[in-house]
């Protein structure tokens, strides 16, 4: 890489993107696949084969010798199978390179292996691809060579979803329709589309390569089963912000050179609150772009971080006692010809759609809380949501002071009048009052909150795919949308319509908004006495995907069917066992093979140590005493050792499904956290030479 990497010229070089499509493709084609991306319209084959053919083309220049569908599956991570460009041999014995339109549109990858939860059984083998052609194929490079990869769905024999992104596209599709509505009565007949937009924050770890090796834990869980705090954690919050070190530089560099070749708008990079904690975060995209994309990130700082000698860690909480990671998911919508419905607007006409939009999101938010909080949930999660650390379990919208100010006045008169720090704004009966932007302050307790002309919602897991959450918010807002909009086409008088639906939104979903700190002890009491739901780990955020509620909703918006629903229950409940079982086995593996040893070793040498001082006529009580703690709690840890095993048997042979889940949360859990409990202190008294394994302060404070 040249030191002076334009970036202008790297940007999107890997990327069959428009400015490509235009170059190469027949102008009738590029206007038909112009079509298709923006209207929806089907591909016929023959447009494909065109388009396959500058495709593969383009991708040979590139250097590729081999093409994958690259999709979603339920395991949270991307699945890809290669095949080459090569075609049977001519008699000549050459091979042509070849790639058809059909090859394009329609991959068969064997389903049978990936998480159906019931939904196709194990001998109706047959899974198809289909290419998301809105969002754009890139050439990928690594040890393999260079891979033409093809953004795709994944769906069974019968068309049920078998991945994130088929039911991403058809929230997508659910939202355009119902934000379209919604702007035609407001009269807006000039926009064609609405899409949501997503930003999505990333954060993750970065630890040595040589020391992570050593640990049994990260290598197979992703986060530290074991480890005391070290004497200096983030409380100085030096970290934050702070000059980001000479090897991270190096590393961050290259991947945003990677990402901005694949077309990747990486534009922010920070150290984060805790100490090895960075963060990396995109401009903006339309949402299935922006969940490619977040995908392409995840892998691209893995890859990288290898390169430098590294280890990425995107677990949600991968050291106790410091941050964990999560994805800010930045939210809005926008229209065709660019206009965000989420901001505020200058004119009271504007203000009053704003009004409307944002209190519809209100309600959505608080009849849906349940979902959206399913929607973040993850075995590693867990370990941030209702633990102790925030954001706390609870949803709750954050306004901020001044739209809390309207929403008010909404409530108690009826209309607002006025607006804070605005001064005192002309208003006609029903008009609304002007609302200045960043009138008011950041609030970070909030697990939804709304950021000046979007909204965040921070509750995400660091490791999960964003689709999940944007499902779920364009499904609920396009049933608030949906639902205004019947009742004001119904009543007539669309200005009064529209002023009884924000003042009763307003009235009625107050409940959810809370702009105070969302991290303390009071706010869950008063939570509680508002009656929203706190729920606070995995295997009790499930049942939410398949409440009446939720089945109507999503079959009414054909996001997903009852059965769909069903087997993401099932599938999310069979991850949550298997990654708490694999867990509770590597804790045992651990405490076997390396605590128990290590720590007999050590007190056998306190022990000759303790005989050695007393013959020699001299106080031996410091190395006794020591020693009696240290057995002491070395017996403790056996102890607990053997309950875990016991219980993690025990629900090893469970069936599969809610109760294993469950009996994993409630017993497995708490027999791991018993048996870190005496490892973690011994870890503190134990001399540091005989401690198998490099401690919390070597992996953060070290790398
Ligand atoms: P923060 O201060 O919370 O980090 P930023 O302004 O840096 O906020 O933005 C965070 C993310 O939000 C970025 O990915 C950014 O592109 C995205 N973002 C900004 N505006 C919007 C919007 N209107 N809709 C969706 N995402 C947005
Ligand atoms: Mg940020």
């Amino acid at each position: 890489m040249s030191e002076l990497m334009k970036v202008a010229d790297i940007f999107g070089e890997d990327v069959f993107n428009d400015t490509i499509m235009q170059e190469r493709l027949p102008k009738k084609i590029y206007k038909d696949l112009k079509r298709t991306i923006e209207e929806g319209k089907e591909l016929d084959l023959a447009t494909a084969d065109v388009i396959a053919h500058e495709m593969k083309e383009w991708a040979i220049e590139k250097g590729a010798t081999h093409y994958t569908h690259w999709f979603q599956p339920l395991t949270g991570v991307t699945a890809e199978k290669h095949d080459s460009f090569i075609s049977a041999p001519l008699a000549s014995g050459k091979v042509l390179m070849s790639f058809s339109g059909k090859e394009l549109i329609k991959g068969e990858p064997d389903a049978s292996s990936f998480p159906s939860g019931g939904l196709r059984a194990t001998f109706e083998a047959r899974g198809y691809t289909a290419w998301d052609c809105t969002s754009p194929a890139f050439v990928r490079h690594d040890a393999a060579g260079a891979t033409l990869c093809i953004p795709t769905a994944f769906c069974s024999y019968t068309g049920a979803a078998l991945d994130q992104k088929t039911p991403l596209l058809r929230s997508m599709e659910a939202i355009n329709t119902q934000s379209l509505r919604l702007l035609r009565l407001f009269g807006n007949t000039t926009s064609k589309k609405v899409t949501p937009s997503v930003g999505p924050e990333q954060e993750y770890f970065l630890v040595d390569a040589e020391k992570f090796r050593q640990r049994k834990d990260l290598i197979y869980t992703g986060r530290t089963l074991f480890g005391a705090m070290p004497p200096k954690g983030q409380e100085l919050d030096d970290h934050y912000f702070g000059t980001i070190r000479q090897r991270i530089a190096g590393f961050m560099k290259d991947v945003n050179h990677e990402l901005w070749k694949v077309g990747v708008t990486s534009k922010t990079q920070h150290n984060e609150v805790a100490p090895a904690q960075h963060e990396l975060a995109p401009i903006y995209a339309q949402a299935n772009v922006a969940v490619d994309h977040n995908q392409l990130i995840m892998q691209t700082l893995k890859r990288v971080a290898c390169q430098h000698g590294m280890k990425c860690l995107l677990h949600e909480k991968p050291f106790a006692g410091v941050n964990g990671s999560g994805k800010h998911n930045n939210w809005s919508l926008t229209t065709d010809d660019g206009k965000n419905l989420l901001d505020p607007g200058k004119t009271p006409h504007e203000n009053i759609q704003f009004l409307l939009v944002l209190t519809c999101i209100l309600k959505a938010v608080d009849e849906h809380a349940d979902l959206l909080r399913e929607s973040a949930a993850d075995p590693g999660n867990d370990h941030r949501l209702g633990a102790n650390e925030a954001p706390p379990a609870i949803i709750s919208v954050f306004l901020g002071e001044q739209l809390e100010d309207v929403l008010e006045q909404l409530i108690s008169t009826g209309e607002a009048t006025h607006s804070l720090k605005g001064g005192k704004l002309e208003t006609g009966v029903r008009t609304l009052p002007d609302l200045a932007k960043d009138a008011t302050d950041r609030n970070r307790t909030s697990p939804f909150a709304f950021t000046g002309n979007k909204f965040e919602f921070r509750m995400v897991g660091s490791r999960d795919s964003v689709a999940g959450p944007n499902v779920v918010l364009n499904t609920i807002v396009a049933e608030a949308f949906a639902q205004a909009c019947d009742y004001i086409e119904e009543c007539g008088d669309f200005e009064k319509a529209v002023h009884d639906l924000i003042k009763k939104y307003a009235v009625e979903h107050q409940r959810i908004v809370f702009n105070g700190n969302g991290y303390s002890d009071e706010w869950v009491e008063e939570a509680a006495r508002r009656g929203l739901p706190n729920i606070k780990s995995m295997v009790e955020a499930i049942p939410a995907l398949t409440t009446e509620k939720s089945v109507a909703m999503f079959e009414k918006f054909r996001v997903f069917t009852r059965a769909e629903l069903e087997s993401r229950a099932e599938i999310k409940f069979e991850n949550y066992s298997k990654a708490v079982n694999i867990e509770a086995r590597t804790m045992i593996d651990m405490a076997s093979k390396q605590f128990v040893p290590a720590v007999i070793k050590y007190t056998k040498e306190l022990a000759d140590t303790v005989l050695a001082v007393k013959a020699a006529g001299v106080d031996a009580s410091v190395q006794s005493d020591l020693l009696a703690e240290i057995s002491g709690l070395l017996v403790e840890m056996k102890k607990a050792l053997s309950a875990l095993i016991e219980v993690t048997d025990k629900a090893a042979v469970m069936e599969e499904g809610e109760a294993q889940a469950r009996f994993y949360h409630a017993e497995v859990v708490p027999a791991m956290e018993a048996l870190r409990a005496p490892v973690d202190k011994l870890e503190m008294i134990v001399d540091k030479e005989a401690w198998p394994m490099p401690s919390y302060g070597d992996l953060i404070f070290e790398v």
